[in-house]
């Protein structure tokens, strides 16, 4: 079925799903202060995690990613992804993690049916790792990394914030990390969110900074597959890895928007920076698939065209941590 369609012809094969706003992780740029409990911790059972995930997918998603907050807070994660997992329609299962605990926890997301993992690394310096998160654990997730590697995860790639404080310095390592590992590391440019707007105007660079780095190195773009959503990636013969880059402030970057977010407290957002969502939450409570579909598909109908950061309006997104980025 292909029924998830907006105004603007845009197509939603791709759900993000939210399953917690809480974070153990104090990254400079989305909770410098770390997460600050300000209302109930009540967010989506595993069953209403279900509902949604089996709602979408009736309506033509096949891919999901589970994110927060750090999702791996949740005690019952194996159990959301089997759920998610055994959904009829859903095809890709994915998680977006900081990567606490990730070699202890891998294996068991892989049996309970985790096809892709996206491991956020911002720096492959010590140093610089820890005083971007707060915590002295580069090593733990790159092991993690590995680990997931090792298990023949098909799918496993890194985010890594673009921010003044790492380039050039941080590409370089980058490459070198990507020239056995067959991972593709994704460089997403910093955005400014109601909380960082300092932090942004010190730290902000565009994509074309990377992009330039890489091309003047002899990479490549390499052609995009129909749900890759509007990440740019680069490849080199001598490298098994690729890089590349998620540039919300370039041109055209809305238009291909292939995404829909449900938050932690059963919102659907229909844009990252837009305003206030569409509650879910009482048709999940009590389970009602027919009317969830139909909400769903009104809220679609007023998705806006694009965001308007180049405005410097981030709608009511304080930081990302809020919704999953
Ligand atoms: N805690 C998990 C993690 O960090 O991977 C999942 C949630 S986090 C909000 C999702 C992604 O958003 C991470 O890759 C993070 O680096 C990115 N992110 C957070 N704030 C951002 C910002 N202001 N600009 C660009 N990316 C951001
Ligand atoms: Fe936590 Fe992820 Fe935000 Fe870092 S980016 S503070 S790990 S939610």
């Amino acid at each position: 079925m292909d029924d998830l369609v907006d105004g603007f012809g845009r197509r939603f094969h791709y759900l993000r799903l939210s399953i917690t706003e809480v974070c153990n992780f104090r990254c400079t740029y989305c909770l410098p202060d770390g997460f600050k409990k300000t209302a109930p911790l009540t967010f989506l059972t595993p069953a209403e995690c279900e509902r949604v995930v089996r709602a979408f997918a009736e309506l033509g998603v096949s891919k999901i990613r589970l994110t927060g907050g750090e999702p791996s807070v949740r005690r019952d994660l194996p159990e959301i992804i089997a759920r998610t997992a055994a959904v009829p329609g859903v095809s890709k299962v994915c998680i977006t993690t900081n990567g606490w605990n990730l070699d202890r926890q891998i294996g068991g997301w892989r049996d309970a049916g985790l096809t892709n993992l996206n491991v956020s690394i911002d720096s492959l310096d010590r140093e610089t790792f820890v005083r971007i998160t707060g915590h002295d654990r580069l090593s733990s997730v790159v092991a993690g990394l590995d680990r997931a590697l090792s298990l023949g995860l098909p799918n496993v790639k890194v985010n890594g914030v673009l921010i003044r404080d790492t380039v050039e310095a941080g590409f370089d390592a980058f490459t070198e990390f990507v020239r056995e590992r067959p991972v593709a590391v994704r460089f997403i440019e910093l955005m400014r969110t109601g909380d960082n707007a300092e932090y942004f105007a010190d730290q902000h660079v565009p994509g074309t900074v990377l992009t330039d780095w890489l091309a003047a190195r002899g990479w490549c773009r390499r052609p995009r597959a129909f749900d890759d959503g509007p990440a740019v990636e680069m490849v080199h013969p001598d490298y098994a890895g690729r890089i590349g880059l998620i540039a919300p402030y370039a041109a055209g970057f809305c238009d291909s928007c292939n995404r829909l977010r449900v938050t932690a407290r059963g919102q659907l957002r229909l844009c990252l920076f837009g305003e206030l969502g569409v509650g879910l939450k009482d048709l999940l409570e009590v389970d009602a698939p027919e009317a969830l579909r139909v909400r769903i598909l009104k809220a679609l109908a007023g998705k806006p065209a694009g965001h308007r950061l180049h405005q410097g309006d981030s709608g009511d997104t304080r930081q990302l941590a809020q919704f999953g980025g």
